[in-house]
């Protein structure tokens, strides 16, 4: 087998040597992200030429437009290269409130309810810093994002899942949330449209899940980087608009998938004010701020309506999206409908009676394509594997024609 590959499939190497006895349990324990692992080791078998067809991390083709950047090198050219206030700038919480105000119809004080963040991720963990004390639990689905078990162990929370079960269309009935609660439960986080499954909640949806926090004195962070990536004219709905919820809810947007802004890492939380305070403590400490010139870059990004090249990548990625899940669908062993939203396609491959991890495996030893396994994302994902769709038009090509090829051996 190709040594490249091989190690690819196999994970970090494992360090044994005497100073592991004073690492962290918390750390040692946890799993790699497996997103970015597997998106970091096909890059690293790029440069070293060989060939891979990556559709493993969420990240598009296209590169953040140039009116964005201009902004950033201009910043940068007139000397903004300075730390800005922890919270952000002034400038750049003025523009994330005009856009809650412009997309979401959410009236936000720039000053007191929006902290900058180096995106969704790093909002997340300093909301979670924010609501937990050791021990505390945190309510979330299965599947979700690699990274929320992970975060919260990290920070001596308590995970506890939730499955999604595809006969429910992957949505939470309340009666599940209910049946996990305890006195420790201090939050719960949801994700819409929802990475990995591609669902957009309605509002009925987000109004059982109030109705619970409600009744339980419960935060919900709500992680929504693909809030502007919604399919076939369905809506994103905020749940801090729904009544009662804009005090107990944590939004978290960002750049990183919606304008192609991954490396960046820009993004913003919008929270009440006493969230807010503690938030910005902790950018105080943790990072000091935001990078001045990323901020100013962003600044056009959510303080304009998207320009039409922003339009344009929209556009593509809906009819990427809808071709490559369609024709996945086409293959006999396949099951994968169009998402309604985000750019994964979530592919049932339980007819062909392998692992998510083997299937991932063999298809990228076979045939250089790289996806991520479901059972990366919860134990609920094991049957699925996922695909990110946005790619160049070549590569989805030549991706849909290798799994096809693979699928038919088996
Ligand atoms: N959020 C993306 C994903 O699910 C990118 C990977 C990451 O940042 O974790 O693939």
């Amino acid at each position: 087998m190709n040594l490249a590959i091989q190690s690819l499939k196999q994970g970090p190497p494992k360090i044994s040597y005497m100073s592991e006895l004073s690492l962290s349990d918390r750390v040692i324990s946890s799993e790699p992200s497996s997103t970015v692992r597997i998106a970091d080791k096909a890059k690293l078998l790029r440069e070293a030429g060989h060939e891979v067809y990556d559709f493993s991390a969420g990240r598009a083709f296209e590169h953040t437009p140039s009116y964005v950047v201009d902004a950033a090198l201009q910043a940068m050219s007139a000397g903004d290269t300075h730390q800005t206030m922890a919270q952000g700038t002034t400038k750049y919480r003025k523009a994330c409130a005009n856009k809650l105000l412009r997309e979401n119809g959410i009236e936000a004080n720039p000053e007191t309810e929006i902290v900058a963040t180096m995106g969704c991720k790093q909002g997340l963990t300093i909301s979670l810093l924010t609501l937990l004390n050791p021990g505390d639990e945190v309510i979330i689905e299965d599947p979700c994002f690699v990274s929320y078990k992970q975060t919260i162990q990290y920070l001596g929370g308590v995970s506890v899942s939730v499955p999604l079960f595809a006969k429910n269309n992957f949505r939470w009935e309340s009666e599940q949330l209910e049946e996990v609660i305890t006195e420790k439960t201090r939050a719960i986080i949801m994700c819409t449209p929802h990475n990995p499954t591609g669902v957009v909640h309605s509002r009925e949806d987000l109004e059982e899940v109030a109705e619970v926090a409600i009744k339980h004195n419960l935060t919900v962070i709500t992680d929504e980087p693909y809030e502007r990536m919604t399919w076939g004219g369905r809506k994103h709905v905020n749940l801090a608009t729904l009544p009662g919820m804009a005090e107990r809810t944590i939004t978290l947007m960002s750049l990183t998938k919606s304008f192609s802004m991954g490396g960046w890492r820009i993004g913003f939380a919008y929270a009440s004010s006493n969230k807010i305070e503690q938030m910005t403590k902790l950018q105080q400490h943790l990072i000091t701020c935001v990078n001045s010139f990323v901020q100013a870059g962003a600044i056009v990004a959510f303080g304009q309506p998207p320009r039409d090249e922003v339009l344009d990548f929209w556009q593509q990625w809906e009819k990427k999206v809808v071709h490559f899940t369609n024709s996945l669908d086409q293959i006999a062993g396949l099951k994968c409908y169009v998402p309604e939203g985000g750019f994964y396609g979530w592919v049932d491959i339980s007819e062909l009676n392998v692992s998510s991890g083997k299937f991932c495996d063999q298809l990228l030893e076979d045939e250089s394509v790289a996806l991520v396994p479901g059972a990366s994302f919860g134990r609920h994902g094991e049957n699925f594997v996922r695909v990110t769709c946005v790619k160049s038009w070549d590569e989805i090509n030549e991706g849909l024609k290798r799994i096809s090829e693979f699928v038919q051996r088996f």
